[in-house]
């Protein structure tokens, strides 16, 4: 991909609209979520089955700290880091992996990587000190940037890993959160931040017979290196000679390890629902030279171009610092503004403009499956037709040639919605019987299901036992998507109500910066508590749904997926939560204004006499 315009045929919007539509409607399931299935009871194997870094069994802790982290990936990291840059030197961070690293400890399937730009999604790389060896990293790098992170920071001795969070009850008698694990800790904590992230949990096909399967299976989330041969590093899997091979799904993690798989084994059935849009990656080194040229605030520069590349294309300027398949469209939209001499156009306008420019690049990439792939029936397959970003966008060299292999065959089961069943020996779709020796379910994550499920945590209960599951049984209810009423000292991360940016990381940061700002604050007035009034609460869920932004049109015109409510109509996002309407920069000036202001307006501090807990500070 280059940073030229796209150009393609002219392009008959109604036919296309029409078909998209159709295809959207083939896809669609009545039961939306409910189609898959939640790992846990006897389906637990796929989740508990930790290949990477186990850890041998621990006493049981009693302990006291000032505040928890709950999860230690990149949310919880920068989290951490900001809260010791902000003087809390007492913390715990939690998590069930034996390391670092959040979804990139879990995620080390064959070609993991991430398919936005490096220099956009590695947080905080002048603060660190650091340049990404390739312009799209790895996954056995992000992971090393993770582990790089906890030592500069100082957090592994604040770590408790192989760990569980079972419960979360607010304490009022000590006026402290109590932690219960599944290692049998009693953790009090002041404060808690809730960094788990949005792609936690596997979820698995609701069909029949998955315990039944006398073959092996995994999770891409959980790869058994053991079974396939190789390792992260040097995926050489040379255990699969001789094995026939199913993978079930064709989102951005299976077009990274299907190349792999296709390599090594002897047959590869790749199930496929829906196709993903694939474009070139075209990576490459890092140039030392470009990096030497870089001026401070660089970075969150680079981040502010990548976010308006993708979301926004309302300013007159066509400066596009990333010129990948993620900005071609806005790329596209300034470049004919441009020309026009920067034209006023109305929000309708652009919207117009907007789907030419999204027809034409969808239409260069079902252009490109038929450059690459052979067989024409294959091809026409593997052709996306929907609207870009109705699914993430993916970007692998060696995916589509893969469909060249005479020892690989793509299974469709659009018509059926998904595959039917699993038998002893294999998988039945479209009525046929395929018999494997391994399925590989690249399935994906709990995103938008109900977050007791998404959380794993049975019990987070606030002040007089208010379940947080029932606080937010009617949508969020949040001051600036980061703290709650009546869960005092509770702080959240993530897509709740608050600003969505292109580069997950930066909103990370966004939220660890006001978090620990609040933090600090309770801390240097010696209160044992901080939280929304009701009435801040109130007034900011009326803030959010007043601004609420959602493209209706867009979304239900859309394949379903986890944007779009699996296809069943909503008024609102689903994994995004509700984003704060004017956008992410808009947000960011908000908080920074109420930070200036200096009042903490909406939120309460205060000390209740409370018996004093025993202390043991880590
Ligand atoms: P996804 O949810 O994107 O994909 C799951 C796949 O399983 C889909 O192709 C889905 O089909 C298919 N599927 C589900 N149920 C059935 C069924 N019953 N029968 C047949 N197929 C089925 O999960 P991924 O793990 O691929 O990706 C999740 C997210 O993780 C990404 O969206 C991205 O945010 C992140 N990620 C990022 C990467 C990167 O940066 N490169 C790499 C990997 C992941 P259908 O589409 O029809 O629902």
């Amino acid at each position: 991909m280059t940073c030229e315009p796209t150009l393609t045929p002219d392009i008959d919007l109604a036919a296309l609209r029409a078909k998209y539509r159709q295809q959207a409607d083939k896809r669609r399931r009545p039961e939306g979520f409910a189609q898959y299935l939640e790992v846990t009871s006897e389906l637990e194997e796929f989740l508990e089955f930790e290949p990477y870094e186990p850890l041998p069994a621990r006493a049981a802790l009693t302990d006291e700290t000032d505040v928890v982290v709950l999860g230690g990936g990149f949310a919880g990291l920068i989290a951490a880091g900001r809260l010791k840059a902000a003087g809390v030197g007492s913390i715990r961070i939690i998590d069930r992996s034996g390391d670092f690293g959040g979804v990139w400890y879990w995620n080390r399937y064959p070609g993991v990587q991430c398919d936005v730009e490096s220099y956009t999604y590695l947080p905080l790389l002048e603060e660190m000190g650091y340049m990404p060896k390739d312009r799209y990293a790895y996954g056995s790098e992000i992971f090393a940037y993770c582990q790089q992170m906890g030592r500069r920071f100082d957090l592994y001795k604040h770590a408790l890993f192989g760990t569980i969070v079972k419960s979360l009850r607010w304490d009022a008698s000590i006026a402290r959160w109590r932690i219960g694990t599944d290692q049998g800790d009693d953790v009090r904590a002041r404060y808690v931040v809730m960094a788990p992230g949005p792609l936690n949990r596997p979820k698995l096909p609701g069909v029949p017979g998955i315990k039944r399967f006398k073959g092996h299976s995994f999770h891409t989330t959980r790869w058994d290196y053991h079974y396939t041969g190789g390792s992260w590093s040097e995926p050489e899997l040379t255990r699969l000679a001789g094995k026939k091979l199913a993978i079930i799904g064709t989102g951005a993690t299976a077009i990274q390890c299907v190349p792999h798989l296709a390599k090594y084994a002897a047959h590869l059935y790749v199930f496929q629902r829906t196709p993903s849009y694939i474009d070139d990656r075209g990576n490459r080194p890092t140039d030392p030279e470009w990096a030497k040229g870089l001026r401070p605030g660089w970075q969150a520069e680079r981040m502010r171009n990548f976010h308006i590349a993708i979301n926004e294309a309302f300013d007159k300027s066509d400066v596009d610092l990333i010129c990948d398949g993620w900005s071609e469209i806005n790329r596209n939209i300034q470049t004919a503004r441009k020309a026009a001499g920067w034209p006023e156009m109305t929000l309708e306008q652009l919207m117009a403009l907007r789907e030419v420019e999204d027809y034409r690049a969808m239409e260069r990439i079902r252009q490109r499956v038929d450059a690459i792939v052979q067989d024409p029936m294959t091809a026409a397959m593997l052709k996306p037709w929907y609207r870009f970003l109705c699914k993430r966008p993916c970007f692998n060299d060696d995916y589509l040639p893969t469909f060249n292999r005479p020892n690989v065959t793509l299974v469709d089961v659009s018509q059926a919605k998904g595959i039917e069943a699993i038998t002893p020996a294999g998988i039945i779709a479209n009525g046929t019987e395929f018999e494997v020796d391994c399925i590989i379910y690249a399935s994906g994550f709990e995103t938008t299901t109900d977050l007791r499920r998404r959380y794993g945590i049975d019990i987070v209960e606030g002040r007089g036992g208010l379940s947080l599951y029932d606080h937010w049984g009617q949508g969020f209810r949040t001051l600036h998507g980061m703290s709650v009423h009546n869960f005092p000292g509770m702080f959240f991360t993530g897509y709740l109500q608050g600003g969505v940016s292109g580069s997950i990381t930066q909103m990370y940061d966004q939220q660890a910066r006001h978090i620990a700002h609040i933090v600090g604050e309770a801390m240097a007035r010696g209160a044992a508590m901080v939280e929304p009034t009701r009435e801040a609460e109130a007034a900011w869920v009326d803030t959010i749904r007043a601004n609420l932004v959602y493209d209706k049109p867009f979304w239900e015109s859309c394949t379903p997926g986890y944007n779009n409510n699996e296809g069943i109509a909503t008024n609102r996002y689903t994994i995004f939560g509700e984003p704060y309407g004017p956008g992410f920069f808009a947000f960011d000036d908000l908080l920074r204004q109420w930070r200036e202001k200096g009042d903490f307006d909406g939120l309460q501090f205060s000390s209740p006499a409370v018996a004093q807990p025993a202390a043991q500070t880590v």
